[in-house]
């Protein structure tokens, strides 16, 4: 008789664990507690899913233990989870930074063929059933909010992390597997935008621009990135910025946490100033402020010189070499205190989760209850901003599918 499988949570990491654990001849149930699979997926990459990346270093992992994510990469990695794809339907196509999407631009068709597959393996898809109790007695035992009990052998908590609350996002999961023992670590907001001090930035509302940035912490840089970046009434917001307030997060509320940019990425302040005074000299009569139109959005000149005690209204000409480093520095090296992060219900990822002490990383079982296995946001791991933390519920879903005894 096959081995009975129920997966608790239909995003990204149950819908691979549910096929990983049909691809291993189990009898499969998943429960989703909304009305259709993967709404995650669907809004990701605004809309078109950046479904993994295709560098699979280690580095872009993070947690209180990051190496607990090593095993479960190394049995599902980037090379797999592209021919899985391929093999369900979906041609990628790359883009900068080695994140990949789907050639056709849309999410929707990651929940399709995710659908269709599961449909096709046999699995039993319950929707709008909302798990809220799991009892672990001769098998488990899994009931619904609406009363209805489902009986396994074994189960997959996969119910994701409690960012996005409108799309599923709750911490049903986190407080099921701690009533059956797991601890779970502190809970904060990951890849979002970033609070800050406000001076006149809020003047800069909708401004983007590429930039170098550097998280610090204490002074010390703890991450540093090269991409977009968003200015909001309320501080800094971006793709930038997102991949770096995961590596802050924890430190928002007690150390002293900066942003530095750079709005010339790739060059230092002895580069930029002689750029700028090229400028300057080819150009005398502009004003300080007019003479960075089209180098540097327009509206960020005027807001940023007064700040660094220029006037705006000064020719090029006047410039003096003191104050053309001053410049020069400022815009290379333009520090910003950040006050907080965002509510956790506009970050991406939940920075956090089930202790991974408790979790056989090559298996994903859990180490205190048999049978029970956790894969995905649920759990103490996330991504860097690119692709990978699909990556990451792709392949702890398919481990924890596969449903090896832990060691
Ligand atoms: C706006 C946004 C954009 C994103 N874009 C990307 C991107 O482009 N690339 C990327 O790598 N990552 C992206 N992410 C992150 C990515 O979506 C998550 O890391 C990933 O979805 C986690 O997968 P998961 O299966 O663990 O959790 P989820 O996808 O959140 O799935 C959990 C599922 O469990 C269900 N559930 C919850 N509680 C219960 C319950 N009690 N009973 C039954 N079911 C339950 C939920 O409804 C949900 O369907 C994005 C996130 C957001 C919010």
């Amino acid at each position: 008789m096959s081995r009975k499988t129920l997966i608790v949570g239909g995003g990204a990491a149950g819908l691979m664990a549910a096929i990983s654990a049909a691809d291993h001849g189990d009898e499969v149930t998943l429960l989703e507690k909304n009305d259709r699979l993967g709404r995650k997926i669907l809004i990701s990459g605004n809309g078109r899913c950046n479904m993994l990346n295709t560098d699979g270093d280690l580095s872009h992992f993070h947690g209180s233990n990051p190496e607990f994510a090593r095993e479960a990469l190394a049995a599902f990695p980037v090379e797999q989870t592209l021919a899985f794809f391929r093999d369900l339907g979906i041609e990628t196509r790359l883009e900068r930074k080695g994140r990949v999407f789907p050639a056709s631009n849309q999410a929707t068709s990651v929940v399709r063929l995710l659908e269709d597959w599961a449909v096709r393996a046999g699995i039993q898809v319950v929707q709008e059933a909302d798990a809220t109790q799991i009892d672990r007695g001769d098998s488990f035992k899994v009931t619904t909010v609406d009363g209805r009990s489902f009986e396994s052998d074994r189960v997959v908590l996969t119910t994701g992390g409690i960012t996005a609350p409108t799309l599923g996002g709750s911490d049903d999961g986190l407080r099921m597997a701690c009533s059956l023992g797991h601890r779970r670590t502190r809970l904060y907001p990951g890849l979002g935008p970033l609070e800050t001090e406000r001076s006149s930035l809020h003047k800069l509302q909708g401004v983007r621009a590429m930039v170098e940035a550097e998280a610090l912490v204490d002074g010390r840089v703890v991450k540093r990135d090269e991409w977009e970046l968003l200015f909001r009434y309320y501080g800094l917001s971006g793709l930038v910025i997102f991949n770096l307030s995961e590596a802050v997060a924890p430190y928002v509320d007690n150390h002293d946490v900066s942003v530095r940019i750079n709005f010339f990425p790739g060059q230092d302040v002895d580069q930029v100033e002689c750029r700028l005074r090229d400028r300057w000299n080819r150009n005398p009569h502009r004003s300080a402020a007019f003479s960075f139109t089209g180098l540097l959005p327009d509206k960020i000149p005027p807001i940023l010189l007064p700040i660094l005690d220029m006037p705006i209204d000064r020719p090029a000409a006047g410039i003096s070499a003191e104050e053309g480093r001053r410049i020069a520095e400022g815009l290379t090296n333009w520090e910003v205190k950040v006050l907080g992060s965002r509510p956790l219900a506009e970050a991406e990822v939940m920075v956090g989760g089930i202790a991974t002490d408790d979790i056989d990383p090559a298996s994903l079982e859990s180490r205190l209850v048999p049978g029970l296995y956790l894969a995905g946001e649920m759990v103490d791991v996330h991504g860097d901003l690119g692709g990978f933390n699909f990556q990451w519920a792709w392949s702890s879903g398919w481990v924890a599918g596969q449903g090896q005894v832990s060691s």
